[in-house]
């Protein structure tokens, strides 16, 4: 591989780039419309102190959102501590002893087993309560198994669940339509509650889940719809009904979403969503160019680089352990921030291999910046998100490539 090669990689982006462009538009005049549909205005980002009672930003914050995903209603709060929390309010709220929760889409994310006590016995998990849990197995080929879904949804259902993004699988994220396909099958035996887990997800297509059927959806601030300026917080929207019943669970009944302090976080809640659309944009591009270069080189990748893309995850088999460890160390060197520290391989609480992980950016944990991780395990798959710029996204692909030894200069 060397510089000709990677012109040319770029020259054949450019028809998917301009779909992307395309995509990014759209996204961001329903951002604009709805900041202007509020009538945002400079006073908003005043905050309140106390009880938090009357903050006008906060209630702006939540109706934009739900505007922009075209629900009913929404909970946006720097007091949601992460996607995990955003996840676990809505299925701690919408269910209770006798329950069962059901995945369509397979496993959940790793960190959700310990909020169903599927693994580890975490005091308050939904286990414990007397929440069972059951899954849909995705078949073979890592789609959902659509010609079972029905079947499978037994009227003891109270709560069905999907999930958009790969996580830390080795399948490509569900699409909108693939994910409407599903509700629809879910649909013809149960009229309950769908509910999905949006991270990575959002912006990533014109249309998101909530407009094919989902009741309530749940993301992370410091992912996509955070646009790198939010510091904290997580989101759920959904109808009028759930947003109230994930509110009391959030605050107390009888308070719901009335109080709560922003700690002046609603200017770069909003100015990070505005940004959302492009930043999401510049990560797929990124993701798409490490990917082409990569099959170039004979590794898989998943997405494959010409597969439908809903997410902005990127993973690559990268076969060896020391491409796993360099690719990664040229990550991290070419962050912005700690980039002279050099990341091992470690062992880490629930997980069964050791994980290496780069990570530097400007706000710890926001994966809408560049990072990298992935577990020591054969085939040494490296998950990479996330990128400010196309720019520093292509200049850490040069970087990898050199680290990794297969950069003819
Ligand atoms: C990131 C992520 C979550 C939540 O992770 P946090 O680290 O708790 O924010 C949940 N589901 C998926 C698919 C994710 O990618």
């Amino acid at each position: 591989m060397n510089r000709e090669d990677l012109i040319e990689i770029e020259r054949e982006l450019s028809d998917p780039f301009r779909e992307l462009d395309r995509i990014a538009l759209i996204n961001q005049e329903k951002v604009l419309k709805a900041l202007q549909e509020v009538r945002l205005a400079s006073t908003d980002f005043n905050w309140t102190t106390g009880y938090g009672y009357g903050d006008v930003g906060r209630e702006k914050v939540e109706k934009v959102y739900a505007q922009v995903f075209k629900t009913e209603d929404a909970l946006v709060r720097p007091n949601i501590v992460s996607g995990t929390h955003a996840i676990a309010l809505p299925l701690k709220a919408l269910t209770s002893k006798g329950s069962t929760i059901f995945s369509v889409t397979g496993a959940p994310y790793d960190t959700l087993h310990k909020v169903l006590g599927t693994s580890g016995d975490a005091p308050g998990n939904l286990r414990e309560r007397g929440v069972k849990y059951r899954e849909l197995p995705l078949k073979d080929d890592k789609m959902i198994d659509f010609d079972h879904i029905a079947e499978s949804i037994t009227p003891d259902v109270d709560l069905v669940i999907m999930q958009r993004s790969t996580g830390y699988s080795d399948r490509r994220a569900f699409t909108v339509d693939e994910l409407a396909r599903a509700v629809r099958e879910v649909k013809k035996v149960y009229d309950g509650t769908i509910f999905l887990d949006n991270c990575y997800g959002e912006f990533t297509e014109v249309m998101e889940p909530s407009e094919v059927g989902f009741d309530v959806m749940a993301g992370s601030l410091i992912k996509n719809p955070g646009g790198g300026l939010s510091l904290t917080g997580g989101y759920i929207v959904g109808t009028e009904a759930v947003i109230e019943r994930v509110a009391s669970e959030l605050t107390a009944p009888g308070i719901g979403k009335e109080c709560g302090l922003t700690f002046g976080q609603s200017r770069n809640t909003l100015m990070g969503l505005f940004l959302a659309p492009h930043r999401v944009n510049q990560c797929i591009k990124g993701a798409l160019l490490f990917a082409k270069t990569f099959e170039r080189l004979g590794f898989d990748c998943i997405p494959a680089s010409d597969d439908p893309r809903s997410d902005i995850v990127q993973s690559i088999a990268l076969q060896e352990p020391e491409h796993l460890v360099n690719f990664c160390r040229a990550v991290q060197a070419s962050s912005p921030v700690d980039s002279h520290v050099t990341p091992y391989p470690w062992d880490m609480p629930g997980y069964e291999d050791q994980v290496i992980m780069a990570a530097g950016g400007f706000i710890e944990g926001s994966s809408i910046e560049l990072s990298a991780d992935g577990p020591m395990r054969d085939p040494y798959r490296v998950y990479f998100q996330g990128g400010l710029t196309y720019e520093h996204i292509k200049l850490t692909l040069l970087h990898v490539l050199r680290e990794m030894g297969l950069l003819e200069e």
